[in-house]
């Protein structure tokens, strides 16, 4: 629904809300707010609210460090988890800078540049529907997170209640109530795994859906006396966590991607957006895969891929074309994680896509092999390259990427880089457990 100034208000007044959180995210898609108390909501619709941005990660400098906050308004939603002291609502904004000027380290700010070359092009929007994995840990005594899941330490519990499933279905009532669309949800592959799947939606809503999304899951599992975490690779040996993102690009209200007449029934511009994902994925993963544990989740064995392929149907391919045809028509890109900026791997998908359909570049053969079961020589014969292998090749690969350097824009692209390259060199001088098993006794 849209909202005007005054409904907002109004509503405030009546539903007696008591505090409104103004949210926007850091270049690292860390959920940020300012909560007001109500009597500050004709200040904060009237892009009023200033913050300090030197104390965000990746904004601005100390010597000019306000900034204003201006609410979507038609973000407006009230939290339905029950508030210890009266309703809280929020409103997601946009960052600008004093002078006027929207902020060019605002992530929302990048997905709104790139759609704007979309519509450009011709094109009205760019649907993503995202299928966020996650994990519900125990937590001990002190309420901190454990690596011990529900449904694996069942033998020992008293009753025949899965916790984490009750957990889950209270999610998804939530969302609902703040207006989602779930169309599944299920346990997922390893024990303590779960997905939630809602209604794809135009890129920036969906990235907005995401970081609600998320504070959802992290707060009624908190309720629950779980811990849920979107951390890609929790445990070794089993799943990890993805964020698979299907996309396809609507003209007219019609889905472009869908041809009747092409044997796989994909028009021309699906199989350029293929070719440009497939021509700069290795570039953006650092942005899809902004973690050093995130390489610990693309590797062979586990659903998640590794190497640089599409298919119609294989799930070991980076990019599946699931069978829906008609608006449903879409390109599922598998390398994503939930512990990515919605709203800047959103936007390095879209400048991706564009580019294979404004070059009209065509893909290479669709892989109908399991490519996990693929040795080096066959891979090497069917000349498919691999995803980046860690935290560190993807810094360099992005860098190596002037169209996505382009897209991310420089301040975001030399604060994201420089941020990446400290947490990098941070693990990399760490000795971990592994070393000393392997290592301690026999050297
Ligand atoms: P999977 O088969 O990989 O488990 P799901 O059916 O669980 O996939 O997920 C489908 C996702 O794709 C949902 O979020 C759905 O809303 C979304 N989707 C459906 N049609 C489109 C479309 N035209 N564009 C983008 N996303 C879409
Ligand atoms: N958990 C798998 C991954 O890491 C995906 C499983 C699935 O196909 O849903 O991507
Ligand atoms: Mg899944
Ligand atoms: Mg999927």
């Amino acid at each position: 629904v849209p909202y005007t100034k005054e409904d907002i208000i109004r509503i405030v007044r009546e539903k007696d809300i008591k505090f409104i959180r103004m949210q926007f995210a850091d270049i690292f898609g860390q959920l940020k707010n300012v909560a007001l108390t109500a009597s500050q909501v004709e200040k904060a619709v009237n892009n009023q609210i200033m913050f300090d941005g030197s104390s965000v990660e990746g904004f601005v400098r100390i010597d000019e460090s306000d900034q204003c906050l201006y609410p979507d308004l038609n973000s407006f939603t009230v939290f339905p988890w029950r508030a210890q002291f009266g309703e809280t609502a929020r409103l997601i904004c946009d960052v600008y800078n004093t002078d006027g000027s929207a902020f060019m380290g605002d992530p929302r700010n990048v997905l709104k540049r790139m759609i704007g070359r979309m519509h450009d092009m011709g094109y009205d929007t760019f649907n993503v529907g995202p299928e966020c994995e996650f994990f519900l840990f125990k937590t001990d005594e002190n309420g901190r997170p454990t690596t011990e899941t529900n449904d694996e330490a069942g033998y020992f519990d008293l009753g025949p209640l899965d916790h984490g499933e009750s957990t889950r279905r209270e999610i998804c009532l939530n969302l609902e109530q703040m207006g989602f669309e779930i169309e599944a949800s299920h346990h997922e592959n390893a024990a303590g795994q779960h997905e939630i799947d809602f209604k794809y939606a135009d890129a920036l809503t969906a990235a907005d859906n995401i970081m609600t999304f998320k504070l959802a899951v992290k707060t009624l599992a908190q309720k629950n006396g779980l811990h849920a975490t979107f951390m890609p690779k929790p445990i070794f040996g089993v799943a990890g966590s993805g964020m698979h993102t299907n996309m396809s690009l609507f003209k007219d209200g019609k889905n472009v991607f869908y041809d009747p007449d092409d044997p796989r029934g994909l028009s021309k511009e699906a199989y350029s957006f293929i070719a440009g994902i497939l021509a700069h994925v290795r570039g953006f993963t650092a942005i899809t895969n902004p973690l050093v544990n995130s390489y610990k989740r693309l590797v062979p064995g586990y659903e998640a891929p590794c190497y640089l392929a599409w298919s119609a149907s294989n799930r070991s391919a980076l990019i599946r074309i699931p069978a829906a045809r008609g608006q449903s028509t879409r390109v599922e890109l598998r390398s994503p994680d939930p512990s990515c900026n919605p709203y800047l791997a959103f936007a390095v998908c879209l400048a991706a896509g564009l580019d294979g359909i404004e070059k009209g570049l065509t893909p290479p053969a669709e892989i109908t092999e399991n490519i996990y079961a693929m040795d080096a020589a066959a891979l090497e014969a069917h000349g498919i390259a691999a995803l980046p292998d860690s935290l560190s090749s993807a810094i360099k690969a992005l860098e190596a990427d002037p169209l996505i350097m382009d897209a991310l824009g420089d301040h975001v692209s030399s604060y994201y880089i420089a941020g990446k390259r400290r947490e990098w060199r941070e693990y990399k001088t760490r000795v971990s457990s592994w070393e000393v098993e392997k290592y301690m006794t026999n050297y």
